[in-house]
C-alpha cells in the first residue's frame, strides 16, 4: 500500500498516509486527506487541524490513543492542498473499505465536507448533511457528519454547532449499542 500507484498524486507526496487508531475502535473518524505536516510526518491530523479533531474527541469521552480509529478519504496528499479529483477519490477508497471492514466501528464521523459527499454519494452541502443519521455500506454503520476541524480553525463561531454534532453522534452512538438507552429518544 505504501508503493500505491494507483493516481497521481504519488509523483508529488512525501509518503502515504494511512489510518491509525485502535484495531477494535467503536468510533471511526473520517477527514479529507493528508495535509503538508500529515505528508511530512506520515500520520492522519497530526497538525493544527489534528491537535482540535484531539480536543473535540476528548470533549465527548473519547481518544485517539484508546477508543477511536482515525482515517482520510485520500492517503496522499493534494498539492497545495487542493480538493481530491474524483479518480483520485475512485482510486482511493479501497483503502477506506478495508479498514471499516477489519474494524468494523459503531459510528462513523465524517468531519468536513469532501469526507461526507464522498461516504454518502451525494453532492449535498454539509449544513444539509449535518444533524441526521445516514448510514454507510452493506452494514448499515451509523453515520454523522460535522464541520471539519481545518474549517472550524477558519471560523471559530462555528464550533457551537459542531460541538452540538457531537452530542447527536455521542446520542447516535448510545442508542446504537443499546437500542433501549433513553438517550436515543433525542437523536
Ligand atoms: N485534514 C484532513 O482531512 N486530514 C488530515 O489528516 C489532516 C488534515
Amino acid at each position: 500500500m505504501r508503493t500505491c500507484t494507483a493516481c497521481e498524486l504519488h509523483k508529488s507526496r512525501t509518503q502515504a498516509v494511512f489510518g491509525v487508531g485502535n484495531p477494535r475502535a467503536e468510533w471511526m473518524v473520517i477527514g479529507e486527506a493528508p495535509g503538508a505536516e500529515e505528508d511530512r510526518r506520515g500520520g492522519p491530523f497530526v497538525g493544527r487541524a489534528g491537535q482540535l479533531l484531539d480536543a473535540m474527541l476528548r470533549a465527548i469521552g473519547l481518544s485517539r490513543e484508546t477508543n477511536v480509529y482515525i482515517a482520510n478519504i485520500l492517503k496522499s496528499r493534494p498539492p497545495g492542498n487542493r480538493d481530491p479529483r474524483p479518480e483520485e477519490v475512485a482510486a482511493c477508497l479501497p483503502y477506506l473499505h478495508r479498514p471499516i471492514e477489519l474494524v468494523r466501528p459503531k459510528l462513523l464521523l465524517a468531519v468536513g465536507r469532501i469526507a461526507a459527499q464522498n461516504l454518502l454519494a451525494t453532492d449535498a452541502p454539509l449544513g444539509r448533511l449535518r444533524g441526521r443519521v445516514h448510514h454507510f455500506g452493506e452494514h448499515n454503520v451509523p453515520l454523522v457528519v460535522t464541520y471539519h476541524p481545518a474549517y472550524l480553525l477558519r471560523s471559530p463561531a462555528e464550533k457551537r454547532k459542531a460541538w452540538e454534532d457531537l452530542q447527536f453522534a455521542r446520542r447516535v452512538f448510545a442508542q446504537t449499542v443499546n437500542p433501549e438507552s433513553n438517550d436515543g429518544h433525542r437523536c
